[in-house]
């Protein structure tokens, strides 16, 4: 069995999806299970329609629906010869749905409503790939994830109940193989046990993907995507990227946490716990090795990778009353960081100051400072670049902190990480 997962850039228009059912042809007899994102940037566009009908926004909510609709309907237009009825039927009827909620009342639950919105995305991107399919080969099983996928009711950031997915899975998704090679289904998206749409957070789809590897037992996953496999850098920081061959889990992990974006961070312990590998190959060149991440940490120290977090802030604190930084201290502050849903990228401490440093976003900033500044002294310091670096030397150091102003390093056996703005 193998897994394979499009995301937004691979389904983004009608020559897209054509190169996506080429990529499946090439491999014929073959179990496959596709996962697939939504179209583009759609999630993007459906968060906005939520924001929109929250806002009581309804003019501007109007046209995004509107917009849902036409973007999906001229990819349906590209893509077949003959109109196709029943997509466009489908779409219309997405759209008057969603146009609907206008008169229903609306859950006091943003992160709800969110779901059951964002999760159109997915539910339309499989259903005009399925159509694809079966006109162009016949083969193509649509499945609703949401039969499959159980996860308890946090919003927009589901988790997995793998007892009875695994259960859902073994017992209703297996037996539709005897039926269909290809079957094809939707990532991102979860279900609670009253059957409402959860979304696994954004980005989710790699993390379907390996949920579903994981209960089918799965040969490999294959993530397919618009960059030849994983590079060693972000190509908007160096020319001359490395692709990383081989690396193993346990370095893919680290990549991600660290802010590496070819991956979501959740979609390697599922793959590691069964030791199924992980392939990342280019939708472009679907003929050529991209990376693979397995088991072996043979290479991993081969090619140093760069890890660049932007626009960071440097908050340090101390307490009023000079009182140490020790477990009280921190404790209060870690309840406060984590009710603002504030996420650490960095952090040091001495007697009594803390420093730690995190992504600059504004609509969180305010409200921490105000709490913080109940029980502490507050500094901070924005416009701050946070590098990490695997497999450092000083070779590597000295590149990134050219014509930089470094405030604060750290050091482990592989990783330093160095937070520093321009001089
Ligand atoms: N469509 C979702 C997003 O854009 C999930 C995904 O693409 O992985 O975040």
């Amino acid at each position: 069995m193998l897994i394979f997962k499009f995301g937004g850039a691979s389904v983004k228009d009608a020559s897209a999806v054509k190169n996506v059912a080429q990529i499946i042809s090439m491999f014929p007899n073959k179990k496959k299970l596709i996962v697939v994102s939504a179209m583009g940037k759609t999630t993007n566009l459906l968060e906005e329609v939520v924001d929109a009908l929250w806002t009581n926004n309804y003019e501007s909510f109007r046209y995004l629906v509107d917009q849902v609709y036409k973007t999906h309907l001229k990819i349906v237009d590209d893509l077949f010869i003959e109109k196709h009825e029943g997509l466009v039927n489908f779409l219309e009827d997405v759209r008057d749905n969603l146009l609907e909620r206008i008169n229903k009342p609306i859950s006091e639950n943003y992160d709800f409503e969110y779901d059951q919105m964002v999760s159109i995305g997915e539910h339309i991107s499989t259903k005009i790939v399925e159509e694809y399919l079966l006109d162009q080969t016949n083969l193509a099983l649509w499945i609703d994830t949401k039969q499959f996928i159980r996860t308890d009711n946090t919003y927009r950031n589901g988790n997995v109940d793998w007892n009875k997915t695994q259960e859902l899975i073994t017992n209703n998704l297996v037996p539709l193989f005897k039926n269909s090679d290809t079957i094809i289904t939707q990532g991102f998206i979860g279900s609670t046990s009253e059957g409402f749409a959860t979304t696994l957070g954004r980005e989710g789809s790699d993390y379907t993907a390996g949920i579903y590897a994981y209960c089918l037992n799965a040969e490999s996953v294959t993530i397919w995507k618009d960059v030849p496999g994983m590079l060693n850098a972000d190509p908007k920081w160096f020319d001359d990227t490395v692709k990383l061959n081989q690396i193993s889990f346990q370095e893919a992990i680290e990549l991600a946490y660290y802010g590496a974006t070819v991956i979501h961070p959740k979609t390697i312990k599922p793959l590691q716990n069964k030791n199924i590998p992980l392939l990342v190959k280019s939708f472009v060149k679907p003929g050529e090795e991209g990376t693979i991440i397995s088991e072996s940490t043979k290479f991993d120290h081969l090619i140093p990778s760069f890890i660049f977090k932007m626009n960071q802030i440097k908050i340090g604190i101390t307490p009023k009353d000079f009182s140490f930084i020790a477990e009280e201290n921190l404790s209060h502050l870690f309840h406060i960081l984590s009710n603002a849903g504030v996420q650490i990228n960095l952090m040091q401490n001495s007697a009594i100051s803390f420093d730690f440093v995190i992504d600059n976003k504004t609509n969180i900033i305010k409200d921490l400072f105000s709490n913080l500044e109940k029980d502490f002294i507050v500094s901070i310091e924005e416009g701050l670049e946070l590098v990490t670096i695997r497999h450092y030397d000083q070779q590597t150091i000295d590149r990134v902190t050219i014509d930089k102003h470094i405030l604060l390093t750290q050091k482990s056996e592989q990783t330093a990480r160095i937070l520093m703005r321009n001089i």
